[in-house]
């Protein structure tokens, strides 16, 4: 970081708050990020900056009483923290959610196939639809809101994520049955469905093994439960409970770690399921869709 503070003058202009900002932000995360970070940071901070901006040509001064914010923002971002920690927002399928440190921060890769979910259901009655492992509420609360007529329970095991996967059905009026436990070691609440027509999961999939090579932003800041695991357990459990609690034609569609996929086949077969592999857009499998 230097001995120098970050952006150290008195008062800035846009142009100059930028400059210091991304001579600071460059060397750890490079020229394009450090831009989309610089502008993401601000509507955060500012919202209406960019038409001050265009007005003034960069030259309207950044309001000083954000300073001691936009210093503590850029501290963070250089100890690898992710945006969304900072500006507590993520955006999910057009909803904005709430996530705090503690609670898994949704992904575009999970945005890209829980789109893909909806539509290939768009014209099958769903009714009882189950998250695993549900965090801020991303897929539950936004099949919640692709399906009105389907009544959608979760689950997770974290206090703190379950507070805020609440907090987000509320902000947006999504019925969601949340229970606070953790999937495979107590048994669902008895009050609920015994059968599921669409079971979902981002579970923890990333092996302790793979730990080193997970990026830096995600070991020191996301919560640890929330990614890694031995081997395919977590999976595992999800695949088992399908077995036994899917209705007839329906489907259990789980994130997978792609070198695990025969692994999780071979699983499959042994447990009577039909199982098919589905890649994102860069070609990597990315869920796991079965059946019985
Ligand atoms: N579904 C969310 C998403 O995609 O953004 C969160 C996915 S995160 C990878 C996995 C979540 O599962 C975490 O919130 C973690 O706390 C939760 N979890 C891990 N083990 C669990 C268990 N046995 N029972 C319930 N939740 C669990
Ligand atoms: N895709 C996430 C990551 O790479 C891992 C998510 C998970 O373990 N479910 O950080």
């Amino acid at each position: 970081m230097g001995s120098r503070p970050i952006v150290s003058r008195e008062t800035l202009t846009l142009i100059q708050l930028r400059e210091e900002t991304l001579e600071a932000l460059i060397p750890l995360y490079g020229p394009a990020e450090s831009q989309a970070l610089f502008r993401q940071l601000l509507s955060h901070f500012w919202p209406n900056w960019q038409i001050e901006w265009l007005i003034s040509r960069g030259e309207a001064l950044f309001p000083p009483y954000l300073k001691p914010d936009w210093q503590a923002a850029l501290r963070r971002l250089l100890a690898h923290e992710p945006l969304a920690y900072i500006t507590s927002e993520v955006e999910f399928l057009g909803l904005s959610l709430a996530v705090r440190p503690g609670v898994f921060i949704p992904r575009p890769e999970t945005e890209a196939w829980v789109h893909g979910l909806i539509q290939a259901f768009s014209s099958t009655p769903l009714r009882y639809i189950l998250d695993i492992g549900t965090g801020s509420g991303a897929i539950a609360l936004a099949l919640a809101r692709a399906f009105p007529q389907a009544e959608v329970y979760a689950v997770e095991k974290s206090p703190i994520a379950a507070e805020t996967a609440r907090e987000n059905a509320q902000r947006y009026h999504l019925p969601l049955h949340l229970a606070l436990i953790p999937f495979g070691e107590a048994p669902l609440p008895s009050s609920w469905p015994q059968k599921w027509d669409l079971i979902v999961s981002n579970p923890p999939y990333i092996p302790y093994a793979a730990y080193p090579e997970t990026e830096l932003r995600v070991r020191l800041h996301e919560p640890p439960e929330a990614l890694f695991c031995r081997d395919i357990e977590p999976t595992a459990k999800i695949l088992d409970f399908a077995s036994k609690n899917l209705n007839a034609n329906a489907r259990c569609v789980v994130e997978i770690f792609p070198k695990m996929v025969k692994k999780l086949i071979s699983l499959c077969h042994d447990l009577g399921l039909i199982a098919q592999i589905h890649k994102d857009l860069s070609g990597r499998p990315r869920t796991l869709w079965v059946q019985r």
